[in-house]
């Protein structure tokens, strides 16, 4: 089968503005020092931009602003919006708002669009996706314990979420709860919208965490108390017992999202890496001159190229034969490229010395953020699970006590096999 990521020049032109665009515009964010106010001025000024362009929001259906690009040029330009935290914002595209947006989009109905995605997507609310839990592992979401009971034609909440993401400042929430206690274990869930302000939410605190200076405004991991939390029966999204069906269309195009945005972060500290290893010398010569840095930058070369075309396989996958059939794929790419991310940092940082572990350079923020993406999204070794379960499901166990490839029994075999003809070359002689 051809595989093929190309894209028409039309839109090699739009990748090639908003190179520049994230470069001059959105990486002087990053170092400003401005208030709140002073800083959303800026943003909005930037977002506007965004929008005249007809890149605002891309990840949405055409019918709600988006362009109904496929997930390899969605892929494409998360690529150029990695390079700095601040580009999603300004693109529309930023987490968790995103795959909310999304979720809403395919599962709302037409009075939740109304009310949540419309003003979501104009910038008007900003949503949080609650879902983890301190006192069940979040690795195994069959363990949710917070619990949604429909009492007359309300849901009465109780439980205790954290790391809900944007969680303080969120004008409403996504909760994904037990509705169905005794339903399978993939049945249980379902989700419901809770506005930010219903009484019983209590947003306990942001949870400090590696990432520090980048959690301001509010902006950060929220943990959140459900007591006796009431919303009416229609904040139901989707299905009763859906949850984890609208998760999972939520995580699978998210993660190549993840992936490529990573990219753009290793591609930038790789040209960190590669620019000091040409300024700096030590030993009678330029670090790009020793052999280890030359492996390193030559390791994250092939790494980084690696994790892209896993990446794009991926997302070509997703936009030809649908999300569920690219399972094996985005787990490849979840646990591999957030590796790729850590150590292509890593080098950067290492070939930097002191000034790489300080905060004059951007380096040390980018690894602490890079810590986490191990862990969100599904950590490492359950997508690592899931990619061997998948792989083994094509094999099966050789008969008998030898393996398949055993010398010894296929000799046996051939010779047996060949015999005839080994009979007639004795007989030649
Ligand atoms: C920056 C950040 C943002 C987040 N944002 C959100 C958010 O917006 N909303 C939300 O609901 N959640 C969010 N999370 C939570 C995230 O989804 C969870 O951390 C994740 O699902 C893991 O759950 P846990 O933390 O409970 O770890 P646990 O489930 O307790 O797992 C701990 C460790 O156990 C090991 N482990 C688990 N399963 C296996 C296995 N099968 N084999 C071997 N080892 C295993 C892994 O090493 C894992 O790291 C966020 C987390 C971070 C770090």
């Amino acid at each position: 089968m051809t595989w093929d990521f190309s894209t028409e020049p039309e839109f090699e032109a739009k990748l090639e503005w908003m190179r520049d665009f994230v470069r001059d515009e959105v990486y002087p964010l990053e170092v400003l020092d401005a208030d709140e106010a002073g800083f959303m001025r800026i943003v909005r000024s930037l977002q506007a931009e965004v929008k005249r362009q007809q890149l605002w929001a891309t990840h949405l259906p055409p019918e709600l602003g988006g362009q109904g690009y496929g997930q390899v040029k969605l892929g494409l330009m998360h690529e150029i919006e990695g390079a700095s935290v601040w580009a999603p914002i300004v693109f529309g595209n930023q987490a968790p708002d995103s795959g909310n947006s999304e979720i809403l989009a395919h599962f709302g109905t037409p009075a939740q669009k109304e009310r949540w995605l419309h003003p979501l997507l104009e910038g008007r609310l900003r949503s949080a996706f609650s879902m983890t839990e301190p006192d069940n592992a979040g690795s195994d979401p069959t363990l949710l314990s917070t619990a949604a009971v429909l009492k007359g034609n309300e849901w009465v909440i109780n439980g205790h979420k954290w790391f809900t993401s944007n969680g303080m400042i969120a004008d409403f929430l996504i909760a994904m709860v037990v509705t169905d206690p005794d339903a399978g274990p993939y049945e249980r869930a379902s989700m419901i919208i809770v506005p930010a302000d219903a009484a019983g939410l209590r947003k306990v605190r942001n949870i400090p965490t590696m990432a520090g200076e980048h959690e301001r405004f509010g902006y950060g991991h929220a943990e959140i108390l459900y007591e006796d939390v009431r919303v009416p029966a229609d904040n139901l999204l989707g299905k009763r017992g859906a949850g984890f069906l609208i998760a999972q269309a939520r995580l699978g195009p998210g993660r190549i999202h993840h992936c490529m945005r990573w990219l753009g972060q290793a591609r930038r500290a790789f040209d960190m890496l590669c620019e000091r290893a040409l300024q700096r010398e030590a030993f009678g010569k330029k670090l790009a001159s020793h052999e280890t840095v030359q492996n390193w930058i030559a390791d994250s070369a092939a790494e980084m190229q690696a994790a892209r075309l896993m990446t794009l396989h991926a997302a070509w996958i997703i936009d030809t034969q649908g999300a569920a059939a690219a399972r094996r794929e985005i787990s490849l790419i979840k646990f591999f490229g957030a590796k790729v991310l850590h150590d292509v940092i890593d080098r950067a940082i290492q070939v930097h010395g002191s000034l790489g572990y300080s905060a004059d350079l951007p380096l040390e923020e980018m690894y602490r953020h890079a810590r986490a993406a191990r862990m969100y999204d599904g950590p490492d070794e359950v997508h690592r699970v899931s990619v061997a379960r998948q792989i083994l499901a094509g094999y099966q166990a050789p008969e008998g006590m030898w393996p398949r490839e055993h010398v010894p029994t296929r000799r046996e075999a051939a010779q047996l096999k060949f015999a005839a003809l080994l009979e007639a070359a004795t007989t030649d002689v």
